[in-house]
């Protein structure tokens, strides 16, 4: 067992020099680099990762050292203590994993080209200089780089170049920061750039393989996402400029490097004349996420990566925050309401899932803490309720002190609710750590018992759970003034439930908003008072109904057949929320049937009836001035349609495909994935196989791209299935960064799920090897997770993955997984035949 310690302790740096010259053709770099620091003993530890080390000299005279790799370290015994200078040489290879200093391959005109990029979260700065790779070790960095340049080509970094000397690039002294937020990349980059209102400089930066109006729409979201937050902060923004890079391969969505962000290309640039709203949406959502870091993490970070959720929970809130500042018509917090919503609740009702704030210390497991559901949108709900209980403008004074209190330095959760804690009277952290600190979820049971109206909290688990007698702080937000703001107690008594139900002339609710992070079980009497004057609810509320409904079928509180009859009762709606909850409903539906079987067809016939009438209503084509509600209703219809093999869909989409076979990019992105789906599916042949994949090779359009692979995955023919198996392996023709897209779309093919399952477990060593290192890595055993519902996949999969429970980084994605397959195979075996009866019956 290694015990893992911080290298901090011992070697407190204050200043690096980092020299690298760097060569693309022989993927090989050199490097020199100096660090001032505080020695605290005479034996310290540096980083490195991959790095052979030539020399290490101390204060200008060589000293003793040993690499370990199994510490990722450099240990050098310095002859004293104190201020002291260390530089070493070394060389090293680059890899393409995506983390460290990595090559994006891309072609312009047929032309292969690459250019360098950073990943140095979590912990690769290591793989491109020696360093205490701590957040907590805080220093100012002077990079200069050389490398194998051709004309015209383009260096940028994390501050600006001051100079070229002997075809080496220097760029400034950074302020003082953490290592995993120092970035650079080089290339043949297009760019274009504009200036806020305060002075800083913006830009977008990106490949030429696109067009140049594609980088328009992200640089005026980052360019007014940075004015938003320089006032929303009341704090400027700390760097001269605020760059955002597209790299052709990325592993994650977006990274914050401090004034060079970078992102997924699907993720930055889009064509302005035809990109779907909710693209739009999530792109602009991912650019303010990032920006907010520029403060929350960049500015201030968190002290150790069991702190992360401080960075990443506040920039998914501020994403949202600052989006609905910049496009209110958006109404973007309905998208906080489909996406992070429903994701935090379906993972965090797993027993044995993380909390949100969670000891760390192996180095291989703290990439193992980006739980999306949980350290993103778990973390964002808990501060949405901060957010709630504090009003926006103490929440702006504390974030100011905040900031102020602990600018380039590092903080912890408690600094955060002290800070916030002045700026209110609330005990902010006593109330949130009922939340960080424990895994899981209450559902708050609410029932007229000998006529008082009672209220009481336990867990709940989907699948099974131990109960261990967890309590929270529940911010009750109910539409009734008796009950409390907060409900600390196990139970409590509201008082006599008709006299109440007279005073307030509305049924009792909960979490009316749906911020607040719990689910509501009502009784028979009070569900029913809801549901009798459900179209009087606002949208939010309905999706809330039928989330809340949905997650107790999943904890088996309920049984789905009381859920199906609902459905037709919010077909008809033209608000996107609640048209997304009903979807993911009828979606979840599809589990409890065989394929191709008689139940089936009767799930088919629902969906047509849930679908037909929205389908007339919007059609195939968006038209123009149509409202949001209508564009983003649009596909989850489409797609039921299709799904209910509704012949005059299939006809229709066939024809528009057929009308445009040579232009298909120019399909309207909104309906493009739909078309491209059905043809694949019910008018496939290896000649429209190969000609979208040749689509997908030349176009620089990444959403274009994802429908291709879309259509692609979702082809019923054995062949085809084979043929794309093989490509997996075929880095020129599926990038590692989309393999898992690929991965998932095969797997959840019924004809293909047979050869995507063989093709993991065969060559599971050529993934790790090829993403092993990358971060993202565990999200594939998250999607097979996802799929799986026999208990024949689920005896398979135990019998592949138990084996590997003890890996590093591993462990808790395995464990957790094999609860949500077991879950779901019970769920099915118990509910089955009960769910098809009640499909049967509403059909009718
Ligand atoms: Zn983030």
């Amino acid at each position: 067992m290694t015990e893992f310690k911080r290298f901090y302790e011992k070697f407190q740096p204050s200043h690096y020099d980092v020299y690298l010259d760097i060569n693309r053709e022989t993927k090989r770099f050199n490097g020199q680099t100096t660090i001032t620091g505080e020695a605290k003993a005479q034996e310290i530890a540096i980083h490195q990762n991959g790095l052979v080390v030539a020399s290490v000299q101390a204060d200008g005279n060589d000293v003793p050292f040993t690499t370990d790799n199994d510490t990722d370290a450099i240990q050098i015994d310095l002859p004293k203590t104190g201020e002291t200078t260390i530089a070493i040489t070394y060389t090293a290879k680059l890899t393409d994993s995506m983390m460290g200093i990595y090559p994006s391959y891309y072609e312009v005109g047929g032309v292969k080209k690459q250019i360098i990029g950073t990943q140095f979260e979590t912990n690769f700065a290591r793989q491109a200089f020696p360093c205490v790779d701590e957040p907590e070790a805080k220093a100012t960095f002077a990079l200069s780089i050389k490398f194998d340049e051709q004309p015209g080509e383009t260096i940028i970094s994390n501050m600006p170049e001051v100079r070229t000397e002997d075809g080496v690039h220097y760029f400034d002294t950074t302020v003082r920061m953490s290592t995993y937020l120092v970035a650079f990349a080089f290339g043949d980059l297009q760019s274009k750039q504009t200036t806020t209102k305060s002075g800083v400089k913006v830009g977008v930066f990106a490949t030429k393989a696109h067009k140049a109006n594609e980088l328009d729409f992200p640089l005026d979201i980052a360019k007014r996402s940075i004015e938003f937050y320089e006032d929303f902060y009341q704090t400027p923004y700390p760097l001269p400029h605020s760059w955002q890079l597209a790299l052709p391969d990325f592993s994650a969505g977006a990274m914050e490097n401090w004034g060079l962000v970078t992102y997924r290309e699907a993720y930055l640039v889009l064509d302005p004349d035809n990109t779907a709203l909710e693209t739009k949406q999530l792109v602009a959502t991912v650019i303010a996420h990032e920006l907010a870091h520029q403060w929350f993490g960049d500015l201030v970070t968190m002290k150790w990566w069991d702190d992360l959720w401080l960075n990443e929970s506040f920039a998914n809130m501020m994403e949202y925050v600052a989006i609905d500042a910049l496009e209110p018509d958006w109404h973007i917090w309905e998208m906080f309401q489909t996406s992070e919503a429903p994701s935090a609740l379906q993972r965090d009702a797993i027993d044995g899932v993380q909390s949100v704030h969670v000891q760390v210390e192996n180095p291989a497991e703290i990439d193992s803490l980006f739980d999306g559901a949980i350290v993103y949108a778990k973390g964002s709900r808990m501060l949405v309720m901060v957010r709630a209980l504090l009003g926006d403008d103490a929440l702006r004074a504390g974030l100011k002190k905040y900031f102020a209190t602990h600018k380039y330095g590092n903080a912890t959760g408690a600094d955060l609710w002290a800070a916030l804690g002045t700026a209110s009277d609330l005990d902010i952290g006593a109330i949130m750590n009922s939340w960080l600190e424990q895994p899981g979820y209450p559902v708050v049971t609410a029932a007229v018992v000998d006529g008082k109206l009672t209220l009481s909290q336990k867990q709940f688990f989907s699948g099974k759970g131990k109960e261990v007698g967890r309590q929270w702080q529940i911010p009750l937000n109910s539409n009734y003034d008796v009950a409390p703001t907060i409900m600390s107690e196990r139970s409590i008594t509201l008082g006599d439930y008709a006299k109440l139900r007279k005073a307030n002339g509305k049924p009792f609710r909960l979490n009316v908003g749906n911020d607040s992070h719990f689910i509501v079980k009502y009784d028979r009497e009070l569900l029913k008072d809801i549901l009798d004057n459900v179209k009087s609810l606002d949208s939010i509320s309905q999706l809330q109904v039928l989330q809340d409904l949905r997650l107790l079928a999943e904890g088996r509180q309920i049984s789905y057949a009381e859920v199906v009859p609902l459905l037709k009762d919010f077909a008809d709606s033209t608000s996107n929320v609640v048209n997304a909850a009903l979807y993911v409903v009828a979606n979840n539906l599809k589990k409890f049937v065989t394929p191709s079987s008689d139940e089936e067809a009767q799930l088919q016939t629902l969906y047509n009836q849930l679908s037909k009438a929205q389908v007339a209503r919007l059609g195939w084509t968006p038209k123009a001035g149509e409202s949001n509600d209508d564009q983003l209703t649009r596909p989850y219809v489409l797609s039921a349609a299709l799904y209910a093999k509704n012949a005059d869909a299939i006809a229709a989409a066939h024809k528009i495909f057929t009308a445009n076979a040579d232009k298909l990019e120019t399909l309207p992105a909104d309906t493009r994935v739909f078309i491209l789906r059905n043809e694949v599916k019910n008018f496939g042949s290896t000649a429209l196989f190969d000609k979208l994949f040749a689509a997908h090779h030349q176009t620089a359009d990444g959403n274009y791209k994802e429908d291709i692979c879309s259509a692609l995955t979702s082809t019923p023919d054995a062949d085809l299935i084979a043929r794309l198996i093989e490509k997996f392996e075929d880095t020129d023709t599926i990038k590692p960064q989309d393999l898992r897209a690929w991965f998932r779309g095969v797997l959840a093919n019924e004809k293909g799920q047979q050869a995507a399952w063989d093709w993991i477990r065969n060559d599971w060593q050529w993934l790790e090897d090829t993403v092993g290192g990358d971060m993202e890595f565990t999200t594939y055993i998250t999607v097979i997770a996802g799929i799986f519902r026999t208990p024949e996949r689920l005896a398979e999969f135990k019998a592949f993955f138990e084996p590997k429970l003890n890996t590093p980084g591993l462990t808790r994605e395995i464990t957790m997984d094999t609860k949500v397959i077991e879950g779901r195979v019970d769920l099915i075996e118990a509910q089955k035949a009960s769910v098809n009866e009640a499909v049967a019956k509403v059909i009718k």
